[in-house]
This record gives C-alpha cells, sequence and structure tokens, in this order.
C-alpha cells in the first residue's frame, strides 16, 4: 500500500522507517524493511504497525547501509502475517521486492514458475513476480532492469514496485502500472515514495512516474526512465514540490 525507498550516501533506515509513518495514513496491516548493508540484505517485516517492526529493528546488531526499501501492506492475495508481509526474496536470495496492488495472473504464472522448480514461501501475488523477475534475468541472461521489463509485460495487474539485487546494489529499479511512485531527486542521491512526503524534507525536487513507466535509478548517475511496453526512453520531467 505504502513503498519508501532510497538509495545515496545518508542512512537509508531512518529515511525508511520516518517515511512509512508519514504513509501510514494510507492504511496498512503489516510493515517491512529490506536494507543493503555493503555485504548482505537485512529484512525485517511483521504483520502490525510500522512501531512494531521498529521495535523488532531495533533489537539487531545493525541497521546500517545507504540502500534500503520498505513497505505498508494492505493484503489483498494471502492474509496479513508475517510471512506475507513485503518485503520478499526471489529464490536465490539475491533479488528483493515491494509491491503495491495486485497481479491478477498471478496464479498462472506461479503454476508456471512451480514446474520451473520455483517455491513459494509465502500466499502473495508479490512473491510471484520476483520469481518470474529472477527466472527471466536467468533463462535470457539479462540484467535486473531488462529482466523487470520483461517481466511486467507478462503481468496483467496493476503494481507499484521497486526491487534491488544485492549483487549490484548501486541501483533500484522502479515502475507503475496504477499505483502511484514519486522520485526525488537529490545531489547523488534518489528518494522513491508512494507521494513526496517521505522525501520533502530532503528535497524539493520530483520526478512523477506515469502509468507504464520504470526508471532505473543509480547513485550518483543520472535516472533513466523507460516505457515498460516498447522500450522507448522518456525525459524525466522534474517538477519543483511547493511547500
Ligand atoms: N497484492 C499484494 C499483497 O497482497 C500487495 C498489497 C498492497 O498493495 O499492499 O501482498
Amino acid at each position: 500500500c505504502g513503498i519508501v525507498g532510497y538509495i545515496g550516501h545518508r542512512e537509508a533506515y531512518p529515511i525508511i522507517l520516518k517515511g512509512l509513518k508519514r504513509l501510514e495514513y494510507r492504511g496498512y496491516d503489516s510493515a517491512g524493511i529490506a536494507l543493503y548493508d555493503g555485504k548482505d540484505i537485512k529484512l525485517s517485516k511483521t504483520k502490525g504497525k510500522v512501531a512494531d517492526l521498529e521495535q523488532q529493528l531495533e533489537q539487531q546488531i545493525t541497521t546500517n547501509g545507504n540502500l534500503g526499501i520498505g513497505h505498508t501492506r494492505w493484503a489483498t492475495h494471502g492474509v496479513p502475517n508475517d510471512i506475507n508481509s513485503h518485503p520478499h526474496y526471489s529464490n536465490s536470495g539475491n533479488l528483493v521486492i515491494i509491491h503495491n496492488g495486485i497481479i491478477e495472473n498471478y496464479d498462472s504464472l506461479k503454476k508456471e514458475l512451480i514446474k520451473r522448480g520455483y517455491t513459494f514461501k509465502s500466499d502473495t501475488d508479490t512473491e510471484v513476480l520476483i520469481n518470474l523477475i529472477e527466472d527471466v534475468m536467468i533463462k535470457e541472461g539479462l540484467k535486473l532492469g531488462k529482466a523487470v521489463q520483461v517481466a511486467l509485460n507478462q503481468v496483467i495487474g496493476a503494481y507499484a514496485i521497486a526491487v534491488f539485487d544485492k549483487n549490484k546494489p548501486n541501483e533500484i529499479v522502479v515502475a507503475r502500472l496504477g499505483s502511484p511512485i514519486a522520485i526525488g531527486v537529490g545531489d547523488g542521491e534518489f528518494f522513491i515514495a508512494s507521494d513526496a512526503s517521505p522525501f520533502i524534507e530532503y528535497t524539493k525536487n520530483a520526478i512523477y512516474l506515469e502509468d507504464e513507466e520504470m526508471a532505473i535509478i543509480r547513485k550518483n548517475k543520472d535516472l533513466k526512465i523507460r516505457k515498460i511496453k516498447d522500450d522507448s526512453l522518456v525525459d524525466p520531467y522534474i517538477q519543483e514540490l511547493q511547500i
């Protein structure tokens, strides 16, 4: 229901946690965060409030890292519980996703993936999508951004997603169809959120993705926006937020 992400030079955890709190008004039943700590993904998620997640995370040894994604879930596929909460890993554990919306053809995609040897921990449509992305990546030898694009072209439904690959921790891939994504553009850093409220204190420059667009967001680089369907490049339109 609510998504937040950060890539840059700051500690991602406090930005994401505060961002999730700002998005609480959207309603949710569970919350979770995945951080890249420089070596591995650290993932925590729980049914309940962002404050419950915070308590859980504060018992961990480290919440360090300059890359992360966070989610508040409003369950549509699978009951609200810890396992169905986002983020979700792919089978290899390399990829991690947060997702708002519904993958309507998840059942047929899941059956195909099971035939190909994939297993599922949760009952969510989201875990199907991340494994589809992984399958495309491996099968077609594609990089994350391309694999996301190919996978989304097989999907029927609505989504706002953010995905990263622990083997490429300088980038986050986001995409939207029917669910909002705002990207905050800072100095060598980017913020991602369902609306601008989680990042307005850090930057006034925002890009709102249009439906059927995806963006590859790289630390210290320009971001690339493409149309998911025909792969054409879109000129980023940066708006100045008024406050
Ligand atoms: N369909 C996904 C799920 O049930 C995402 C729900 C949401 O938008 O929060 O896990």
